[in-house]
Order: C-alpha cells, then sequence, then structure tokens
C-alpha cells in the first residue's frame, strides 16, 4: 500500500513540476508550418482523385480547395467532405473561368489519358500551374504541345509521378549515385495487373490511348530510367494476346520490350493486363543488387539490395509527393528526379517507340 502511495505522490509531484521543466532533452514537436500553401483543384473526380483527395488532407504545404467535374451530384459530395467553396466548383465547359479565381494555385488533370491534352493546354491558357496524371498524353506529339502550352502560358507543368518521392527507391537511387552497384547493366522491371470489367475506359483505345502499357507498362519505362539513371538508345518488342476480344485492336494486353541503354546497361520488361502479383524491379551491377517487390504499388513498398533489406518507412505516397510538388511549384525545389513535363515526354516517345517496334518487328533507335 506505502509503494503505491509513493508512487501516486511521485506522479502527482511531476504532474505538478512538469510545466517548469526545461524543455532541452525532451523530444519537441517540430513548429508548426507557416510557409506557402499550394492550393489545389482536382478535375475528374474519379478513383485516383479520391486518393490524392483524401491523401491531401494529411499534407502541410498543399490543400485542396476546388474540384472540376462533369457529375454535380459528385461535386455536391466533395464540397461536403472537403470543406470545397461553391465559388471554386467547375464543369467542363465553365473551367476556364479558372482565371479569374485568385483562390487556386494548380489543377491537378486526374480524367482519363485522351483528355490530358486538351485540359493541360486549356488550364495553361487560364494561367494556373497543372499537374497531370501518368500517361501525360497519348503520344509525344501530344506532350509537346503540352509542354509547347504550359511555356507559352509560362506556368509549370508536372506530372504524377509519385514514386520519385518514395523512400526506397530514393534509397536505391542514391546508392546507385553513390557507386555502391558498380557498373550497372541490367534492369528487370515486371508490372502488371489482371484488368476487370470490360467496359470500361481504360481498355478504350479512344479514351486509354493503348492498352497496359500506357497504364502500368509505363512504370517499367520510366523506372528503367531512374533505376539505371540513363536513358535508353534503342527499344526492341514483342506483343501478345490471349483474349482479343477484350483487348481490341489498339488494347494492348501483353507486350514484353527490351531497352539499351548508352552505358551498354539493357532491360527486359513486361507489360500486362492479364497477370496478377506482378509489381517487381530488379537491379543489377558489377559490385551489387537491388530488388523492390513491391516496386510501384502504393505501398509498403518492400526491397533489399545486397546490403541487406531496405528499412525506410512507408509514407502515403500522394501525401509526399503534393506537399513536395508545393516545393517545387511555390519555392523553386529541385526534386531528385525530375517529375515535370520534359521528364513525361521521354517517358512517351519510348512509348511510340515500343509500339512501332511491336508493329514492325525491328529493333527501334531513340533519341529522347
Ligand atoms: P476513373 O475512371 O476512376 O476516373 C476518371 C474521372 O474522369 C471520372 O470519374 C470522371 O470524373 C472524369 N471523366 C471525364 N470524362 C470522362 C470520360 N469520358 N470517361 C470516364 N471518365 C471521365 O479513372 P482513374 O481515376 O483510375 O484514372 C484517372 C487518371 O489517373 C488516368 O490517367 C490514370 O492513368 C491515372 N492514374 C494514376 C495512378 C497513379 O498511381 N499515379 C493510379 C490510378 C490512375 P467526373 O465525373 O468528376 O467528371
Amino acid at each position: 500500500m506505502n509503494s503505491r502511495r509513493d508512487f501516486l505522490q511521485k506522479i502527482a509531484a511531476s504532474a505538478i513540476t512538469l510545466p517548469f521543466m526545461p524543455l532541452s532533452g525532451w523530444a519537441q514537436a517540430p513548429a508548426p508550418y507557416d510557409g506557402p500553401v499550394l492550393r489545389v483543384a482536382i478535375m475528374g473526380l474519379g478513383s485516383y482523385a479520391n486518393r490524392v483527395a483524401n491523401a491531401m488532407q494529411s499534407c502541410t504545404k498543399a490543400k485542396l480547395v476546388g474540384v472540376i467535374s462533369g457529375t454535380p451530384s459528385k461535386v455536391q459530395d466533395w464540397q461536403g467532405r472537403f470543406g470545397i467553396p461553391a465559388k471554386n466548383c467547375y464543369n467542363y465547359d465553365n473551367f476556364d473561368r479558372i482565371k479569374e479565381n485568385q483562390d487556386i494555385d494548380v489543377v491537378y488533370v486526374t480524367t482519363p489519358n485522351a483528355l490530358h491534352r486538351d485540359q493541360v493546354i486549356r488550364v495553361a491558357a487560364a494561367g494556373k500551374h497543372v499537374i497531370c496524371e501518368k500517361p501525360m498524353a497519348l503520344n509525344a506529339k501530344e506532350g509537346e504541345e503540352m509542354i509547347a502550352a504550359c511555356k507559352k502560358a509560362k506556368v509549370q507543368l508536372l506530372v504524377g509521378y509519385r514514386m520519385h518521392f518514395e523512400p526506397k527507391t530514393l534509397e536505391v537511387i542514391r546508392m546507385r549515385q553513390n557507386g555502391d552497384f558498380g557498373k550497372v547493366l541490367f534492369f528487370q522491371g515486371q508490372c502488371g495487373f489482371k484488368i476487370g470489367d470490360p467496359t470500361q475506359w481504360r481498355l478504350n483505345k479512344q479514351l486509354a490511348g493503348g492498352g497496359a502499357m500506357m497504364d502500368i507498362g509505363i512504370y517499367a519505362i520510366n523506372g528503367s530510367r531512374y533505376m539505371i539513371g540513363e536513358d535508353p538508345i534503342w527499344v526492341t518488342a514483342q506483343e501478345t494476346k490471349t483474349d482479343p476480344v477484350k483487348f481490341k485492336e489498339g488494347v494492348d494486353e501483353t507486350i514484353q520490350f527490351q531497352l539499351g541503354f548508352p552505358g551498354g546497361a539493357v532491360a527486359s520488361c513486361l507489360s500486362t493486363y492479364n497477370m496478377n502479383n506482378l509489381d517487381r524491379f530488379f537491379l543489377n551491377g558489377e559490385k551489387g543488387f537491388a530488388e523492390l517487390q513491391p516496386s510501384t504499388g502504393y505501398g509498403p513498398i518492400k526491397g533489399r539490395t545486397h546490403q541487406g533489406e531496405l528499412t525506410q518507412p512507408h509514407t502515403t505516397h500522394q501525401t509526399v509527393q503534393m506537399d513536395e510538388m508545393a516545393g517545387i511549384l511555390l519555392e523553386g525545389k529541385r526534386p531528385v528526379v525530375a517529375v515535370d513535363g520534359e521528364e513525361a515526354l521521354k517517358d512517351l516517345k519510348i512509348i511510340d517507340a515500343i509500339y512501332q517496334a511491336v508493329k514492325t518487328g525491328k529493333k527501334v533507335a531513340l533519341t529522347v
């Protein structure tokens, strides 16, 4: 009993003395952020927009303030969920008027691929920065037009490459830059999932611009570049199709492709809409290796190198991405791996070359 009373007395005493204790030696809470905040409107309130909006609730430097949608019921729902004022709500007919809205800095385009080009060009003409989802466009020509429009309007164009901010991915890049793998010789990128509903826009050539390559194969393309640290100079590719009803003309089901890099490394990649459990990157060099599996899903990303497990913490990709993009757009911060229109254009040039290689059966030389 006595010892219990002593204990309680000690607690009471420490509670009384707490406010007078010096702060040194205690974990100090970070100072509240009082820098500039990026005010974001999202266009196309679908599945990914919801993910981004939810993740942005935890951002310190970015805030969801507006929406652009073709569905009035979604606008009403989002207004309620995220406290969006009516004056920041637009549809596809009237969103050019965003030009007059001083409370929106950037529009994040999360509509089907085929709509990106025109929508990005319209946002740029309205004088707002643009974040566009991947793939930035259907082909390199469209990508170039978007970049030119943003330059002309003096706004920035970023693309939603969330993996460029992912801690384990960045650690592999740091190790490669540090020479830990020695001369890099080989990359393997396997990206795919079994796609469901045959009526969805992802299986409609007009809206998707292609098939698995546009949607998921692009991760292997982009990943090969940031893992190896170079841009490819040639490509070969082979397509297989087991279900020509579901995957119509121009909608690729499975493509294997190979990329050659100036330093001598080669990449061997698979893009598919017909296999699950395919989300793996492997990098091999003369002195070591890195493996990420899963490598590009929403995480947690897992990985190891010849030095052991990668232990960097899991982050919500879209939260970090939006905070980092706020830093880029508002403070001129430079990311480790670029996320601008030029970066995305490289992937589009490679996709164009892969489709050309599939069609011709020939090796296609590349200058990205
Ligand atoms: P969804 O189909 O879920 O949403 C797209 C939204 O775009 C719709 O809900 C609709 O919103 C709007 N829209 C406008 N016109 C059309 C149309 N003709 N057909 C269909 N929708 C239309 O797609 P996702 O959210 O999955 O994908 C959107 C984009 O985001 C794609 O480019 C995709 O590649 C990319 N993405 C990126 C991911 C990443 O990890 N970075 C992950 C998933 C997707 P509304 O009713 O409000 O107009």
